[in-house]
């Protein structure tokens, strides 16, 4: 595996790749690797011919007032971790080479970028939007591989590739959890032990959320009330962020549950911002 950080070099690679008729796949990451970025590398690698992972922690997703600087790191087990996985070139640029000090071009996305996490986020979705798109531009990807544990990030860079044209076909990839059902996350690091203890409920309450389906509840603000009440009582930690149901793609409100609907959830545990989420199916 060649690891590579700058920007010249990561597009001099791609291009080569693909005067050669080679299949590019690229998996966008903040690095920290845990066992959800791996299947994302080795969907890639059974998919391409050449897979491209980028490592970056992209500061123009972060707000003002969240974790840059703290964001968990450990490029060298990053690089064991990318490498086994079949990754061929692993890219991790600094920010300085990824933004000229004056940079003022943003991609957003706002319709789809202003419920759930924008709420609270109102400048990191058009920090990834941007910067996704720049790694478009500099790898010329075939495919790139992105997983539903940030689901909203997929309907948005979804959206952007339909809306500007890229040529570039989106792939989402199922979320991977812990044994006991919490979504891994590089951010669940910040748990304390009882914190973590406790955070497998938020996926406990969503699967409640589908038996009640099953059962054959269909109206969403009582599965909305359900879930959040599941949460006070197994949770009994933290402060919610939001508790939502919503169509898939669009990310509007739903009402009724008539197809498959998103159950989006993120809650404050101590240093921790989790998301979760689960596609409900009203008819299984
Ligand atoms: P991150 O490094 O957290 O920005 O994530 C990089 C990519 O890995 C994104 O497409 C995420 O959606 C995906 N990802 C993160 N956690 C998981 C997980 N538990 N299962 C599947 N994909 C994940």
């Amino acid at each position: 595996m060649d690891v590579i950080t700058t920007p010249a070099d990561v597009r001099r690679i791609a291009s080569e790749a693909r005067r050669q008729d080679r299949t590019v796949a690229l998996v966008p990451t903040m690095g920290f690797f845990h066992a959800g970025h791996e299947s994302l590398m080795r969907w890639a690698r059974a998919h391409a011919d050449m897979v491209i992972c980028s490592l970056f922690v992209n500061p123009t997703q972060f707000g003002p007032t969240e974790d840059l600087a703290s964001y968990p790191r450990d490029p060298d087990r990053d690089i064991r971790v990318a490498s086994e996985a079949g990754v061929d070139v692993l890219f991790c640029p600094d920010a300085t080479s990824m933004y000229a000090p004056d940079h003022g071009t943003w991609i957003e996305v706002p319709e789809l970028a202003a419920p759930l996490c924008g709420a609270t986020r109102p400048t990191h979705f058009r920090g990834v939007c941007t910067v996704v798109a720049k790694l478009f531009h500099l790898t010329s990807p075939h495919v790139a591989v992105f997983g539903e544990k940030d689901w909203q990030q997929l309907a948005i860079i979804r959206r952007m590739v339909r809306d500007l044209d890229f040529n570039v076909e989106i792939v989402g990839r199922p979320i991977v959890r812990e044994p006991d059902g919490l979504a891994m996350s590089s951010r669940n690091k910040y748990l304390t032990p009882q914190e973590r203890q406790a955070a497998p409920q938020l996926h406990a309450g969503l699967l409640h959320l589908q038996h009640l389906v099953d059962a054959g509840e269909r109206d969403a603000m009582v599965l909305a009330r359900a879930l959040r009440s599941w949460y006070e009582q197994h949770l009994g930690l933290g402060t919610k962020d939001y508790i939502a149901l919503v169509h898939p793609e669009t990310l509007a409100p739903a009402s009724r549950l008539e197809e498959p609907t998103l159950a989006a959830v993120a809650w404050r545990l101590g240093k921790a911002r989790l998301i979760d989420n689960l596609l409900l199916q009203p008819h299984p």
